[in-house]
């Protein structure tokens, strides 16, 4: 019969099962035990809502079998089966649900990560297998079909005869190797291992033959010695308890963990298991896991929120999205309530009174769990911050500050007097008597930051300041305006309101009088690049600094315009001066004595400022220019 091309990318990925040295060959068994489970809800669903199937819920199994002389082990269901199309779309081409966009992913991921984070589902058989053979029934349909692959030179499919309903999907295990000992999964006490680990929550029996021995009947006297015998019995493999209904003293770390992994395909533990019962008007019981690690595709367009949503242990949508709010999007995990009806449907869902119920308990839940991590394991908790802490500022600055109650706990800000992430909470209990705000400078990195001379003075007096490094920061603290009363203040803005003397200010009126004119010289002499030129007493030792008027600063204009849109935006630019730098004695003696070079300064020094904030300068020549001139006067 001829064979069958795989589609390219599922060829490449089948490649990569064949001459697999993941170490974890034995996950395929869940794999392929998950699926035939999937197959089963999904009939066990048709039943109960079309309600004339006639299958009750004992009705359904999976079967293992192993044949160790054959080499082959069998993965039996009556669930839904497939059609000959679906059998040809569902195994010979990766339609993985959702939107994992396979073939872009995969030039630049290693094995494990591919197999940790996509789950390769049905192909992973190939790990173990030379050869793969698939007989699958649609339920309602007549005929039942085969197919057969040894790899990835093709496939068939032909038709066969099967009784029943359900898929049979036959492995003829690998020969071992000096490495690798395939048998082992055809034994009996390593099956029964691997399905306790990994499949033990299945709410449908998986049963397998197995050898057991009982007394021998014996006609003797008292003192012979029981004979054992041994037989084979029907045995059922797993508990079938799903995980969130086992009471959590049942529970141990490892078995939280190795779901979470396995459901997930996550390859790291999750930061946080949160178990949690319900009862009231809405009665629920959630098991939630936030990630050690963001998904590749985290912040992307690609990701898709949204918990598992069961209604009496019966799956009724894998992604509901209306129970996470945006910036709680990184949570994974399910909600099994009794309370929502089976057939709901996904527009109603969105309505569902109760549904929203669950959903703002369980904001709370996330919240309080998340602050609690933040106050008793710093470590772990700046670890999720560092994964996902850019998502709790968008949510900041999407709602306009409407979700400021539950977020403004948890954001994080580096600190220039702790040298490490602080909450805003921490920031405020450390102000100083007198300190009306809380302070923050915003750049690329905190080095540079800290470089900024608008940063020197304030940290000099012992003022504590945020470094603001992600491109949202300031726009999400925008949104903020204030935390406990405070409002924050960008060390750049006209008035920092830090303690004075009546000398010192007496003082700053005087120089700022005397110099009104050259400052509004140099003004013109720039041409229109600042709004204002002005004396500065923030800046402790550098001659100048950039700030900006208005609403719009420095490092937003930077960011806006970074973003691939045709319209700029210019902060209004004030170029600051040191009043108690010796330059303003030089510019003052200039402007008595010689006014254009006054205008040399001015552009020397605006340039300068651009520089020190990281802008690029208009004219790096006339840049160049300048400064020879100066130098060889
Ligand atoms: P996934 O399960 O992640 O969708 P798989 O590669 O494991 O990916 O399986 C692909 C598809 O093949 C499944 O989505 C399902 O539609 C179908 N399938 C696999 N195994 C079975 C089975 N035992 N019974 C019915 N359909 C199956």
């Amino acid at each position: 019969m001829a064979k069958k091309q795989f589609k390219a990318e599922s060829k490449r990925l089948l490649d990569l099962m064949i001459n697999s040295i993941y170490t974890h060959k034995e996950i395929f068994l869940r794999e392929l035990i998950s699926n035939a489970s999937d197959a089963i809800d999904k009939l066990y669903y048709r039943s109960l809502t079309d309600g004339n199937t006639g299958f009750s819920r004992d009705d359904f199994t999976i079967t293992i079998e192993a044949d160790k002389d054959a080499r082959t082990l069998r993965i039996i269901d009556n669930g839904m089966g497939m059609t000959k199309e679906e059998l040809e779309k569902n195994l010979g081409t990766i339609a993985k649900s959702g939107s994992l966009d396979f073939k872009a992913e995969m030039e630049n991921k290693d094995e494990i990560d591919i197999i940790g984070q996509f789950g390769v589902g049905f192909y992973s058989a190939f790990m173990v297998s030379d050869k793969v053979n698939v007989v699958s029934k649609a339920f309602g349909e007549d005929q039942a079909y085969e197919w057969e692959s040894t790899g990835a030179d093709g496939y068939t499919i032909k038709d066969v005869g099967k009784e029943v309903n359900g898929t049979e999907i036959t492995l003829t295990i690998k020969e071992d190797t000096e490495d690798e000992r395939y048998s082992e999964f055809l034994d009996e006490y390593k099956i029964k291992g691997l399905i306790k680990k990994y499949s033990d929550y299945i709410r449908y029996p998986i049963q397998m033959m197995v050898e057991k021995s009982r007394p021998k009947e014996t006609d003797g006297g008292e003192d012979e010695k029981p004979e054992y015998e041994t037989y084979m019995e029907l045995e059922t493999l797993n508990s079938m308890i799903p995980l969130w209904k086992k009471t959590k003293s049942e529970l141990k770390d490892e078995d939280y963990n190795n779901f979470y992994q396995e459901k997930y395909y996550d390859y790291a533990d999750p930061v946080k298991v949160i178990h949690t019962d319900v009862e009231g008007v809405v009665s629920y019981t959630a098991l939630l896991f936030i990630p050690g690690k963001a998904p590749f595709n985290y912040y992307t367009k690609d990701f898709e929120k949204g918990l598992q949503l069961y209604s009496s242990g019966v799956m009724i949508m894998d992604k509901c999205a209306d129970l996470l709010p945006d910036y709680f999007s990184f949570v994974r995990g399910l909600v099994d309530s009794q309370d929502l009806s089976l057939n709901i449907s996904r527009e109603m869902l969105q309505h569902d009174r109760q549904l929203k119920a669950i959903a703002q308990r369980l904001e709370k839940k996330i919240k309080s769990e998340l602050l609690a991590m933040c106050n008793t394991d710093r470590e772990k908790y700046v670890e999720f911050f560092k994964n996902f802490g850019l998502q709790l500022k968008y949510g900041l600055y999407e709602g306009f500050g409407a979700h400021k109650e539950i977020l403004q706990d948890l954001v994080m800000f580096y600190s220039s007097q702790e040298k490490a992430l602080v909450t805003l909470s921490e920031y405020v209990s450390r102000m100083k008597p007198d300190q009306k705000y809380i302070y923050y400078a915003s750049g690329e990195t905190t080095d540079k930051i800290d470089k900024l001379p608008q940063t020197e003075l304030l940290k000099d007096k012992g003022y504590e300041i945020l470094y603001l490094t992600d491109d949202i920061d300031e726009f999400a603290i925008q949104m903020l305006r204030e935390f406990d009363e405070k409002q924050f203040k960008s060390v750049s803005a006209e008035d920092l309101d830090i303690e004075e003397s009546k000398e010192e200010k007496e003082e700053a009126e005087k120089q700022a009088e005397e110099s009104k004119d050259m400052l509004e010289y140099m003004k013109e002499a720039l041409d229109g690049k600042v709004a204002e030129v002005r004396l500065s007493q923030r800046l402790k030792s550098h001659p100048v600094c950039l700030t900006a008027k208005g609403g719009l600063s420095i490092e937003m204009e930077k960011v806006l315009n970074s973003m691939p849109t045709d319209e700029k935006v210019q902060a209004e630019r004030v170029l600051e001066i040191n009043a108690k730098h010796p330059i303003l004695e030089t510019l003052r003696k200039s402007y008595e004595s010689d006014k254009d070079i006054v205008k040399d300064y001015a552009a020397l020094l605006y340039d300068q400022a651009l520089l020190i904030e990281g802008l690029p300068i208009e004219d790096p020549v006339a840049f160049s220019n300048s400064v020879c001139r100066l130098m060889t006067k």
